[in-house]
C-alpha cells in the first residue's frame, strides 16, 4: 500500500490481513472499516494455504472471509484464465439465491481486477448462458451442486484447474441431501486444492465431510449463535388462530418504523395468500416462494433491494442469502420447520452492523416448537401482546428450555412438510 492511496484510508484493517492492496482498495470502496471476527480470523489462515473449517453465522460477515484470500491468490499468481479449462475457485452453496448472492459479493470485492471472470450455475433456469459462461475464460465459479453436477457428468465443464474449493454453508447443503454431489464434484478437482468450508456447526455430518475432503483442516469457531444474534431484538405473539394472526399481521405492519419487513409463511400457499391480501390492504409487496420461477424471483428480489417493496412475503427458500440491509423486520406468520432455519431467518435483519426486530407469532398449539427454537438458541423468546389484540387461550406448560443441544442433527428439527414435498428436502428443483 502507498501513502497515495486515499480509497485505502480506513481500511488498514485489512491490509494488515496481508490482503492485496486491490482487495483492500475494493473493501474500503465497500465502506467497511474493519474486519469482522470470522474475517480476522480466517483470512490470514487462508493466505496461508491450509484447509479451514469456520463456524460462522449468515451475517457475520463470511462470504468476504472466504472471497477475499481466494480472490488474493489469484492476484499474486498472477495466472490468467484460459478458454475451457474451467475456474481456479469454485465456491458450492445449498441455493440458488445465496450463489447469486456470492456472485455479486465476487464481484464487489473482485472490482478493481478488470481481468477476473465470474460465473454462476445454478438450477432453475436455462442451460445456454450458463454453458458458455463455463467455456469461456473463468476464474471463479459459484454454484448449487446438483447444476454443476449436471454439467460435470454431461462433460461440459473442467474442474482439473481448481485451487481453492469452498463449501459455503456446508451443514445447509448436507441437510438438503448434497452429500453425494459434493463428494462428486469434490473428487472431479485436484487433490492439491485448498479446501475452505464454512458452517453453522462444525460437529456430525459436516465432520465427517470435512475428514472425508480435507486435508488436516484448521478450525476456527466463533462465538455461539445466540451471542451473535444478540442485536436483534426478538418477541413472540400467542395467536388464537389464522384470523387472529391476520389481524396482528396488519398491526405490526403498520408500525412506521418498518423500513423493510419479511413476513415469512410456512407454506407456499400462505405466502400467496398473504401477500394479496397485503396488497388489497394497500403494501408495496410481493410474494417469494421455490414455485416461481426464477426470474421472478430475481425481479423480486431485485424490487427488494431497490426499496420497491416494503414487505416480501416468503417461505425458507428465502431464508438463506438475503443480503438487504434495510430489512429492519422480520416477522414470522408460520414457524419454520426446523429450529435452525427460525435462526437464519431472524438473521435477514441486523445486517451489516445494524440492529433489527423479529417478531414470531404462533399458535398455542405451537408451543412444543417454540420450545425447541428456545433449546436450539438457548434463549427465551419474551412473549409480548399488543392491545385489543390478545390473545383469548393461553398457551399450556411453558417448560423452561434446556441446556444448549450443539450439532443439530435430530433434536432441533420439527416434524412436518418441507416447502414442495414430503420429507426432507431434497435437491429437487435446484438442478
Ligand atoms: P455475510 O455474512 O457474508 O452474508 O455478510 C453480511 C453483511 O456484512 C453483508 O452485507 C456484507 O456486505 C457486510 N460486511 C461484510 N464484511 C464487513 C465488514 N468488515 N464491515 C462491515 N460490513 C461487512
Amino acid at each position: 500500500m502507498t501513502d497515495s492511496a486515499p480509497a485505502i484510508a480506513g481500511a488498514e484493517g485489512f491490509a494488515a490481513l496481508g490482503l492485496h492492496d486491490s482487495l483492500v482498495q475494493a473493501v474500503a470502496v465497500s465502506g467497511y472499516t474493519e474486519p469482522t471476527p470470522v474475517q480476522s480470523a480466517a483470512i490470514p489462515k487462508a493466505i496461508a494455504g491450509t484447509d479451514l473449517m469456520v463456524s460462522s453465522a449468515t451475517g457475520s460477515g463470511k462470504t468476504a472471509a472466504f472471497l477475499l484470500p481466494s480472490l488474493h491468490r489469484l492476484v499474486t499468481r498472477d495466472v490468467r484464465a484460459v478458454a475451457g479449462a474451467g475456474p481456479s475457485i469454485l465456491v458450492l452453496t445449498p441455493t440458488r439465491e445465496l450463489s447469486l448472492q456470492v456472485t455479486r459479493a465476487c464481484e464487489t470485492y473482485g472490482r478493481s481486477l478488470r481481468w477476473l471472470r465470474t460465473a454462476s450455475v445454478v438450477g432453475g433456469v436455462p442451460y445456454g448462458a450458463q454453458l458458455r459462461a463455463v467455456r469461456a475464460p473463468l476464474d471463479v465459479l459459484i454454484a448449487t451442486p446438483g447444476r454443476l453436477l449436471d454439467l460435470l457428468n454431461g462433460g461440459r465443464l473442467s474442474l482439473s484447474r481448481v485451487e481453492v474449493l469452498v463449501l459455503d454453508e456446508a451443514d445447509r447443503m448436507l441437510d438438503m441431501g448434497f452429500i453425494e454431489d459434493i463428494e462428486a464434484i469434490a473428487a472431479a478437482t485436484p487433490k492439491t486444492r485448498q479446501t475452505l468450508l464454512f458452517s453453522a456447526t462444525l460437529d456430525g455430518t459436516v465432520a465427517k465431510l470435512a475428514a472425508n475432503l480435507m486435508n488436516e483442516p484448521q478450525r476456527v469457531e466463533l462465538e455461539s449463535s445466540r451471542e451473535r444474534q444478540d442485536h436483534i431484538t426478538q418477541r413472540l405473539h400467542w395467536a388464537d388462530g389464522r384470523s387472529h394472526k391476520d389481524r396482528l399481521l396488519d398491526r405490526l405492519l403498520a408500525d412506521p418504523t418498518i423500513d423493510q419487513a419479511i413476513v415469512f409463511t410456512a407454506t407456499q400457499r400462505d405466502a400467496e395468500r398473504v401477500a394479496e391480501q397485503l396488497e388489497a390492504d394497500g403494501h408495496a409487496v410481493a410474494a417469494l416462494h421455490g414455485g416461481m420461477p426464477q426470474s421472478i424471483r430475481t425481479r423480486t428480489l431485485t424490487s427488494l433491494r431497490q426499496g420497491r417493496l416494503r414487505v416480501l412475503v416468503a417461505t425458507d427458500v428465502a431464508a438463506r442469502g438475503i443480503d438487504v440491509p434495510t430489512i429492519s423486520h422480520v416477522i414470522n406468520y408460520g414457524l419454520p420447520i426446523a429450529a435452525e432455519d427460525y435462526v437464519h431467518r431472524i438473521g435477514r435483519t441486523g445486517r451489516a452492523g445494524r440492529t433489527g426486530i423479529a417478531v414470531t407469532l404462533a399458535e398455542h398449539a405451537e408451543i412444543r416448537k417454540i420450545r425447541t427454537i428456545e433449546r436450539f438458541t438457548d434463549q427465551r423468546i419474551p412473549v409480548a401482546v399488543i392491545e385489543g389484540l390478545e390473545p383469548t387461550q393461553r398457551a399450556a406448560s411453558p417448560a423452561r428450555p434446556g441446556p444448549q443441544r450443539h450439532g443439530r442433527p435430530g433434536g432441533s428439527r420439527f416434524e412436518g412438510r418441507r416447502e414442495g414435498g414430503s420429507g426432507p428436502a431434497r435437491k429437487t428443483g435446484t438442478r
